[in-house]
């Protein structure tokens, strides 16, 4: 239900790019469409553009302003063959908006199919297993209680040890390690975050419970945006059935969501708050405290760097 004044409990979301934003704007429209009661809020960084962020403003209750790396920083990153640890820093942000009790993240590359409320039972940390590794839990549906400490320790932990695969998940499975072996009422039934071509390796459970999939999640390179599609039909080969289902079902929505509201020539040229000079984005527009990214990162920069200078005098 839009704009809970006083809710304590959120669907939260992060988009860094106009991709991703069209498919948190399908999300947003979803949630609401199989009537959720809770508040939806999607995490933007600076790097997106004023038309992506006015469709996620009709489809999400709040927009809210997350900080991102700065370039100085990438280049820094991308030379350490880590770029991506600026995206997963962006999504740790969710555990700063302590203006809410409890949080279910989801990533912008899922689609519900009914109401997920439920979800908000379970406590810190509850997920789903990963269909790739199911000892870990898949991160782009997980249930966190937003807390500035557990911030700090794990941002303290990327510093340290980084993360095994490079992204999210490997830090948060590293930092949440009881998860697979202790309480077993923090895991979430895999009917909740359930990718589609994961059925190619199990194809008979899948048409045993798919009347029970509550939500689907388009992970890994291939997203629902790269298929063409026309006339209510997705094109592409091999997909099974359901797969085809489920993209035709996405595409539908992201259709009538850009209809309604993308409006590409009415928007102004979107200035990022960077441009004044500043390091951080200029007056956040959310509760998000500005945090140390940038010293969290030239910490690692320089860890790695000690690291490679001690091997290298090895020789
Ligand atoms: N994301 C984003 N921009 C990017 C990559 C990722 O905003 O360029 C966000 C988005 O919410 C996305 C999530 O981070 O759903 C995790 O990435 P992705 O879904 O691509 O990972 P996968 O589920 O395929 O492992
Ligand atoms: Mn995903």
């Amino acid at each position: 239900m839009p704009g809970l004044p006083n809710a304590t409990e959120a669907f939260v979301t992060l988009v860094t790019n106009p991709e991703y934003g069209l498919g948190a704007a399908v999300l947003g429209y979803k949630l609401r469409a199989v009537g959720t009661t809770r508040a939806t809020v999607v995490m933007v960084t600076e790097t997106v553009p004023e038309t992506t962020r006015a469709m996620l403003a009709k489809t999400w209750d709040k927009v809210l302003d997350v900080t991102q790396l700065d370039s100085k920083d990438s280049d820094r990153l991308a030379m350490l063959k880590r770029p991506e640890l600026g995206i997963t820093f962006s999504k740790l942000n969710v555990w700063k908006l302590n203006q809410y009790k409890k949080v279910v993240f989801v990533d912008a590359d899922t689609m519900p199919l009914s109401n997920i409320d439920d979800l908000f039972q379970y406590e810190e940390l509850s997920a789903c297993r990963d269909a790739g590794w199911p000892d870990c839990f898949n991160t782009g549906l997980f249930v966190l209680a937003p807390s500035p400490d557990t911030y700090k320790a794990i941002m303290k932990r990327a510093c340290e040890e980084g993360s095994f695969d490079g992204g999210d998940q490997g830090l948060l499975n590293a930092h949440f390690s009881t998860w697979s072996h202790g309480d077993i009422s923090k895991h979430i039934p895999f009917s909740y975050n359930v990718n589609p071509n994961a059925s190619y390796t199990y194809l008979p459970a899948y048409k045993h419970f798919a009347d029970q999939v509550k939500m689907v999640h388009f992970l890994g390179a291939v997203k629902p945006w790269h298929y063409q599609y026309a006339n209510g039909k997705v094109q592409g080969q091999n997909l099974t059935e359901h797969t085809r289902k489920f993209l035709e079902e996405w595409h539908k929505v992201a259709e009538m969501v850009k209809q309604s509201y993308y409006q590409p020539t009415s928007a102004a040229p979107y200035v990022p708050p960077m441009s004044t000079g500043s390091t951080k984005p200029a007056a956040p527009s959310s509760h998000v405290v500005p945090d140390d990214v940038s010293s969290v990162l030239s910490h690692i920069t320089a860890q790695i760097k000690n690291k490679e200078k001690a091997k290298s005098s090895m020789y």
